[in-house]
Order: C-alpha cells, then structure tokens, then sequence
C-alpha cells in the first residue's frame, strides 16, 4: 500500500475507462474484481454481479472489510498489468473475436457486451496453444516454480490459463501453496487461495504450507 508520503495513485476502471474517486489512498473506482485484480465503475460492477460469483468476485473499497494481505494483493495486480492478463488477445490480429474496447460514454450494453467476452468467455486471455494433459501438467509445474517468486501477474496468467493451485508435485509432493508459503510470498499465498488453493493441504510428509513457512523463518504468514 501506498504510504501517506507516496504521491496518490490514480486509477481508471479497467473495463470501461470510467475515472474514479478518493478511497483508502488511492484515486480509482470503487469496486474490484479479486479474482481478476482489476478496479471496475458502478456500471460495469454491477455487470460482473450480473455474471455470478463463479465468474468474478466482487469486492467494494468504500463499504467491504479488507484484511491488510488481500488488499496489498489487488494493489499488486491492478497497477503491475493484471488487466492485460484479461485483454492479451485485444492487442492480437489473429484474434478473430471484436476487439473493440467501450468507453465511459459508452452505453450499458455495450459495456455489458464487452465484459462477458472477457470475462465470461474469457476470449481474450493468452490460450494454452495445446490443450492436452500433459501440456496442463507443464503448466501446473510452472505455477509451482511462479509461486516462489513475487510476480503475482505472472501467477494469475497461469491460474487464467487452467494451472490448479492444489496440483502436488510428483516427485516433491507439495502444492503451490506450499511452495509460496515456504519462501514467505504472503502475496501468492492470497491468490492461490482465491482461485481455490488449499491453505490446509498436506504434502506427502504430512506437512501444511504453514507447517512449511515456519521451518524456513516465515512465522507472519
Ligand atoms: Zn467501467
């Protein structure tokens, strides 16, 4: 989080363009989707509430309680490109699927319409080129190698792509929450779990991610 020294931070909503307003330091929308690490406007919030809970979840900066980690991680993702995990293919000229983006002025169906093909159809993320299982496995391996580190963008591309945060490493037994949780990465820890990792798994010797921070020095976890 921005300390009150640091010069206020001005975001627009990712879906639309929408200016924003004054909350918790920041100048941005009052909404946000935490399993998209993106700021939304009244409109195109009460669009993803349309989608469900399954599709996005929906948090507001003036009326939820936020627990210190889980805002230090939406911080992380919507001002290091999360939004660009979402609209990769609007950058691409293979991408056969409209890639016009609204407005602000843009009326409610137009924004309606663009928002269920990011989101719902998720017609715009970087696609595995080959969906196959052990193309998945790869991919659930390089969560595991991601999870170690504090790129949390790069983590939330692979979880968009399919990588399972519970996936155990065959030869190692633990899961990528184990691995975040044993080089102290608080911040990957809270998407794992956002996108359905398990805080309490054990690994193969019976240990918990918890189990696995204290024994390397991380007791904050
Ligand atoms: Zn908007």
């Amino acid at each position: 989080m921005p300390k009150n020294s640091e010069t206020i931070t001005t975001k627009e909503c990712h879906d639309c363009g929408q200016s924003g307003k004054l909350f918790i330091k920041w100048v941005c929308p009052e909404w946000c989707s935490i399993n998209h690490g993106v700021l939304l406007c009244d409109e195109c919030c009460s669009v993803h509430l349309s989608l469900g809970r399954h599709i996005s979840q929906i948090k507001s900066f003036k009326r939820s309680y936020w627990p210190p980690n889980q805002l230090n991680l939406i911080h992380e993702l919507s001002s290091n490109g999360a939004n660009l995990v979402w609209e990769y293919g609007l950058l691409d000229p293979q991408n056969k699927v409209p890639r016009k983006k609204p407005s602000a002025k843009d009326a409610l169906p137009i924004k309606a319409d663009f928002i269920r093909t990011k989101y719902q159809q998720m017609a715009y993320i970087n696609r595995l080129k080959d969906e196959t299982n052990g193309t998945f496995e790869d991919l659930h391996l390089q969560l595991h190698s991601i999870a170690r580190t504090d790129n949390v963008v790069t983590c939330l591309r692979f979880l968009s792509q399919g990588a399972d945060p519970n996936f155990k490493n065959p030869e190692t037994g633990t899961s990528s929450v184990h691995v975040a949780a044993s080089r102290g990465q608080q911040n990957q820890i809270e998407l794992l779990c956002i996108f359905g990792g398990d805080p309490a798994a054990v690994d193969s010797s019976g240990m918990s991610p918890e189990e696995h921070a204290r024994i390397n020095g991380y007791f904050d976890l």
